[in-house]
């Protein structure tokens, strides 16, 4: 497969509501795009890092320079049969997990045609359908949380994660507990406490949490193995799980005992493979997470769910949920499945960029042709 002609688009998707995490507030979400062709064939790919480098060191305008100027003409002209052959000419630039996954999920998107494969299947999936899990951000006030989670306990999600962040913390999960005493919960630190917080987690415990995400230092191995042991309530790894090597590191020192994969922040669907191979031999149970990327970014996470160490149900979305309009067609929905839960369904063809819709949300954009 011949890699002719890359395109790049770097976007901003307005959100209808303001994103609030322990990491800041994001009212539009930097995404960028990019569309890959060999010969007559095209095909598109996402990462969606957001708009500062508050979640990671990465962020959007960051991973387009990366692309254009580096990453793009390190494959264009070049034979790439396989994914190794990808990552063996992307392995000469250090770090930048998100770029890479612009041009990882292209690849898999175009090999995927070339194949007249579904993108789940050539990633290794042998199911077409995965339970999705709900997600709700730092809000207001705690009545407002009160009132969405009751609506997601009643639709039938069948395990809800919440934000968590320094005046967003016991009270809030207090209240959610009260009303809620057996449903499945989680929170979400995104890297916002330190070791000397283990007063907090020790008392979190008490809450019966299914976990604790990413409590502490988004590039951190260590202190989450110290913690693991100091607390009862596992901990899942989400930001410090840059590559398959951290993967298979947290692991060997025992950071936690869930692994949370996105594509982009492992630097993408090939990396993202590996790293559910590594838990699945582990015994590790892990789950897709999600960046609010538009519908071709979430349909690419909805095909590695379906891989079937991807037990816990992931942040896998309706555009509905963050988006008037998504950028891309068709849309994300949810259907029910047989008993009657919230799920997804593998796509047989992968959602694209509405033109008009491209243009209007576009950043800036580059073309690198051999
Ligand atoms: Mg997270």
């Amino acid at each position: 497969m011949r890699i002719d002609r890359i395109e790049l688009f770097h976007v901003a998707m307005p959100l209808k509501q303001p994103w609030r995490t322990a990491y800041g507030e994001d009212a539009t979400v930097h995404s960028v795009l990019c569309r890959m062709t060999s010969g007559s064939i095209d095909a598109w790919g996402e990462s969606t890092p957001l708009a500062a480098p508050c979640y990671s060191p990465e962020w959007g305008g960051g991973i387009f320079a990366v692309c254009r100027d580096w990453l793009a003409p390190a494959v264009i002209g070049q034979n790439l049969p396989t994914a190794t052959h990808l990552q063996e000419r992307l392995a000469l630039f250090k770090g930048n997990p998100f770029a890479k996954a612009v041009l990882d999920s292209a690849w898999w998107n175009l090999h995927s045609k070339v194949s007249g494969k579904s993108l789940h299947v050539a990633l290794g999936a042998t199911r077409d359908e995965v339970v999705v899990g709900a997600d709700f951000g730092v809000m207001d006030r705690i009545e407002e949380l009160l009132d969405d989670v009751g609506r997601a306990v009643d639709d039938g999600f069948p395990r809800i994660k919440l934000k968590f962040r320094p005046g967003w913390d016991i009270p809030m999960l207090t209240a959610v507990r009260r009303q809620h005493p057996d449903h499945t919960f989680h929170i979400d630190c995104n890297s916002g406490y330190q070791l000397s917080d283990l007063p907090l987690f020790r008392q979190i415990d008490e809450f019966q949490l299914a976990m604790i995400e990413q409590p502490l230092a988004h590039d951190d191995l260590n202190d989450h193995a110290t913690l693991t042991r100091q607390i009862e309530t596992p901990i899942c790894l989400d930001e410090s799980i840059a590559s398959p090597r951290h993967a298979q590191q947290a692991i060997d020192l025992k950071s936690c005992g869930i692994v949370n994969v996105k594509p982009g922040r492992v630097g993408g669907l090939t990396n993202a493979v590996a790293i559910h191979n590594t838990c699945q031999r582990a015994g590790i149970p892990c789950w897709v997470g999600g960046m609010l990327e538009s519908a071709l970014g979430a349909s690419m996470c909805i095909s590695l769910a379906m891989l079937d160490q991807f037990t816990y149900p992931g942040d896998l979305f309706p555009s509905s949920r963050f988006y008037h309009e998504d950028l891309c067609d068709p849309p994300i929905q949810l259907h029910r499945t047989a008993e009657g839960l919230p799920a997804v369904r593998a796509f047989d063809r992968l959602p694209e960029p509405i033109p008009a819709r491209l243009e209007s949300l576009q950043i800036q954009r580059a073309l690198i042709a051999s």
